[in-house]
C-alpha cells in the first residue's frame, strides 16, 4: 500500500526537511552497524513505517539513497514495510487493529497527512469511546540491516 500526499495542502519544504533529517539519522545508524560488524556494505535494509505517520515514502527513499552516497555506505536493497495501526481504548482497555487497506482513499490520505484525525473517524468497537491510544503504527524504525 502506498499513500500519496497532495502537495498543495501543506508546506512541501518543511515536510521534505523532515524526511531528510530522518534519512540522515537512519544512514548514520546503519553506518555504525556496518562498522561494528566489520562489513563493507549493506545487502538489505528494511525500514518499517507506521501507517499512521506523515512521512512521504518516495521522498524518504530518495533521501536515503542520497544520504547513503554522502556517508559512503552502499545499500543494495532498500525495502519498506507498513505497520498496521493497533489502537487501545482508554475507557475499556479493548485493543483493535485498524486495517488501513479497508479505509476509504480520501480518509486514508487525510490520516496520512494529519495522523491525529484518526480520533475523529474511529471509535472503540466495544464501548464506542473515541478516547483511544495508538499503541502501534506510528513513526518509523529500522527493522532489519543485513551487512556483508
Ligand atoms: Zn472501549
Amino acid at each position: 500500500m502506498l499513500l500519496t500526499r497532495r502537495r498543495d495542502r501543506g508546506s512541501w519544504w518543511s515536510e521534505t526537511v523532515h524526511e531528510w533529517a530522518l534519512a540522515e539519522a537512519i544512514v548514520k545508524y546503519v553506518g555504525e552497524i556496518v562498522r561494528s560488524r566489520g562489513g563493507s556494505r549493506v545487502k538489505s535494509l528494511v525500514v518499517k513505517l507506521g501507517a499512521l505517520q506523515s512521512i512521504d515514502r518516495e521522498v524518504l527513499e530518495f533521501a536515503l539513497r542520497e544520504a547513503s552516497k554522502i556517508e559512503n555506505i552502499d545499500i543494495e536493497e532498500l525495502r519498506f514495510e507498513v505497520e498496521q495501526p493497533l489502537l487501545r481504548c482508554r475507557r475499556c482497555g479493548y485493543e483493535w487493529k485498524l486495517d488501513m487497506d479497508s479505509v476509504p482513499q480520501d480518509l486514508a490520505e487525510a490520516i496520512h497527512f494529519v495522523p491525529e484525525v484518526v480520533h475523529s473517524f474511529f471509535k472503540c468497537p466495544r464501548c464506542g469511546s473515541r478516547d483511544f491510544a495508538v499503541v502501534r503504527g506510528r513513526g518509523l524504525s529500522v527493522e532489519r540491516v543485513e551487512v556483508v
